[in-house]
């Protein structure tokens, strides 16, 4: 299986899992249609169905429209309201889609959105607005203790799984990630390597799940180091990992 990105609206990433041998795909997040049927017809791709990990327009709306071009199964969250949404998921579930050879996991993963999930296949994690390389969706609909027990169950995924986030978002994260973090050799050295990518015009993506937990701050509430840099920010003390996660994601949406 290949995985492609294919790019869409400002900095939103669709992404195509490939089966090359039988010129079969799967998407995931259509936020716009043109885009993903020109890709789907470029490379002489038959489309299975159309994933969805939450409600949100950027990752929505081209469902309408690829579907009268491409009669496919939607799947996506059972906990949110998706127009076209055929296929409603939730964490007990697994799905195999006929023509495709991997059968895919759900996590629910709520936080950014309530219902929010993410879809994981042969080492490959796709996870939508939750957590992006180096920083983590907006609370808009979750709380702080949601969000956090939602990346606490990604990271429990093995650490070489691949991050496939649905943004590009990583350089403007990293500097708030050494903000945080001045000392962390990692963080220096992941800038130099996004920054290469990105003067290339290349996707920063996938990460890795231990590059994340070794430079993403919100994976990193429970260190001293990010602590204390947290309290010194917010001018107060903090009992509990959950309060440093909500006032660095205070921070950041101030950032
Ligand atoms: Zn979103
Ligand atoms: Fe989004």
């Amino acid at each position: 299986m290949k995985v492609t990105a294919i790019r869409i609206l400002k900095d939103n990433y669709v992404w195509a899992l490939i089966d090359e041998e039988k010129k079969t795909a799967l998407i995931i997040d259509p936020g716009e249609a043109q885009p993903v049927i020109d890709f789907l017809q470029q490379h002489h791709l038959h489309l299975l169905a159309i994933l969805v990990t939450h409600h949100h327009w950027d990752h929505t709306n081209g469902i309408e429209a690829i579907k009268r071009q491409f009669p496919v199964p939607v799947y996506g969250p059972a906990n949110e309201n998706i127009t076209g949404l055929t296929h409603p998921l939730s964490e007990t579930e697994s799905i195999t889609i006929e023509g495709f050879p991997a059968s895919i996991a759900i996590l629910d993963i709520p936080g950014h959105t309530s219902g929010h999930i993410a879809y994981y296949l042969q080492g490959k994690l796709f996870c939508g607005d939750t957590l992006f390389a180096a920083g983590c969706g907006r609370l808009f609909e979750g709380t702080a203790t949601e969000m956090k027990d939602s990346l606490q169950k990604i990271m429990s995924l093995p650490d070489e799984t691949e991050i496939y986030c649905a943004h590009e978002y990583t350089v403007n994260n990293l500097r708030f990630a050494q903000l945080v973090e001045k000392d962390n050799a990692a963080i220096t050295e992941r800038i130099k390597q996004v920054n290469e990518l990105r003067h290339q015009n290349k996707p920063s993506l996938p990460s890795t799940l231990k590059e994340e937990k070794e430079t993403n701050p919100f994976l990193r509430c429970e260190l001293a180091t990010v602590k204390s840099s947290v309290e010194k920010h917010a001018g107060e003390k903090f009992d509990n990992s959950v309060e440093v996660f909500k006032a660095l994601r205070k921070w950041k949406d101030s950032f």
